[in-house]
């Protein structure tokens, strides 16, 4: 028996004669691209979040492009980041034109070391995107605190983070635009790609509204240079079918964790750590696998057919595109160990009990 890093039809089956229906609905509604289904959903994201305007958009990556732009953030600015993070993150700020400039992460939860971030401010700062990376969210109050104090924008990356609580309250209410993402790999999916921008500013809500359809304020009146980051009405209409199962579903997950790292505690891997103040939402399950030996895991994981994935295994600053930014891998000691040694497992919230036992025992066998 095999068991799959994610499967995504076991979550999507039952809701099907719920989507069929929205999809009718739709059909029939004649309006394809934002509408009514759209203003619903977003309305309900909005609430979900803490915060009081979502805006719809056609990804995570175009959230994060998008934010950036309503900021006019560009050339000539650097925008404070993590290296260690999906892609989209610091591929944003380079699109925008600006300079992303990374700051090593902290061992324990895998996002921005808050200690690091004013030895990286230079006049030509702008903003800080901080990444709740794998469902924990990032180190706000200090952030928030440095970024007032120095005059700089927050861009959550909540990609990963839908739901996730830290002392302040819920991701994607806490920074200045929260960025999320419905790609079927998140916490919150839709059959394809789409995703939202939320914020507590009304000019700012104006803004991403605007060059959501390509800087128009009144119809053929261009205020900016926008683009198209338009969301279908029939992703939103899915989305709001799923919104009301997502606390259930990040219970499920929580539960899964706690009984990996229930079953995982002697052996030589690091479970997650949930932070003091933190609700953690478990996009991933990420363990560290120490003493080298996390390639040869993998290899035994994939002899018994159990999924798993290393996120993320080279860091950004070692990308080739980001070449020119002339980074050292030894100012990110923390970010390289973490690339060596992490681990996802499967945390799905339709695991099989059954099967989480195959993935443990399959792990316990390993190192036996
Ligand atoms: C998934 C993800 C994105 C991008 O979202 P898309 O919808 O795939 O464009 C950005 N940042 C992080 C951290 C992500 O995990």
């Amino acid at each position: 028996m095999t068991v799959p890093l994610l499967d995504l039809t076991r979550q999507n089956e039952p809701l099907l004669p719920e989507m069929r229906g929205v999809f009718e609905q739709v059909v029939l509604s004649g309006r394809y691209v934002l509408g009514t289904h759209v203003e619903v959903f977003e309305q309900r994201l909005a609430a979900c979040c803490g915060a009081k305007y979502a805006v719809g958009v056609s990804s995570g990556t175009d959230a994060l492009l998008l934010s950036l732009m309503a900021m006019k953030i560009g050339p000539g600015d650097e925008v404070i980041t993590s290296p260690f993070t999906f892609f989209a993150t610091a591929g944003c700020i380079a699109r925008a034109g600006a300079r992303p400039v990374f700051v090593d992460i902290d061992p324990t939860t895998f996002n921005l070391d808050a200690e690091l971030i004013e030895a990286a401010i230079t006049p030509k700062t702008k903003a800080i995107i901080p990444v709740h990376l794998y469902g924990q969210a990032a180190e706000m109050s200090p952030i928030m605190q440095i970024a007032r104090q120095h005059g700089l924008k927050v861009i959550e990356d909540a990609a990963q983070a839908i739901g996730a609580k830290d002392a302040g309250g819920v991701v994607g209410s806490l920074g200045d635009v929260g960025c999320f993402s419905f790609y079927p790999t998140k916490n919150l999916s839709t059959l394809g790609d789409a995703g939202a921008c939320t914020t507590n500013a009304p000019a700012l809500a104006e803004r991403l509204v605007a060059l959501r359809v390509h800087g128009q304020e009144a119809k053929y009146h261009h205020t900016y240079v926008g683009g198209n980051f338009r969301i279908d009405a029939l992703h939103a209409a899915l989305l709001s079918v799923k919104l009301p199962h997502l606390d259930g579903w990040t219970d499920a997950r929580r539960a899964n964790a706690q009984r990996y790292s229930e079953m995982l505690a002697g052996l030589p891997v690091v479970s997650p750590v949930q932070g003091p103040d933190k609700y953690h939402v478990y996009n991933q399950y990420t363990i560290r696998v120490l003493d080298g030996q996390r390639d040869p895991l993998c290899e035994h994981l994939k002899g018994k057919g159990i999924g798993h994935e290393v996120y993320y295994p080279i860091p950004l600053y070692l990308q080739p595109c980001f070449a020119g930014l002339g980074l050292d891998a030894t100012d990110f000691p923390q970010t390289q160990q973490a690339c060596r040694e992490v681990l996802s497992l499967p945390i799905y919230p339709e695991l099989a009990m059954e099967e989480q036992g195959l993935v443990i025992a399959a792990i316990r066998s390993f190192f036996k």
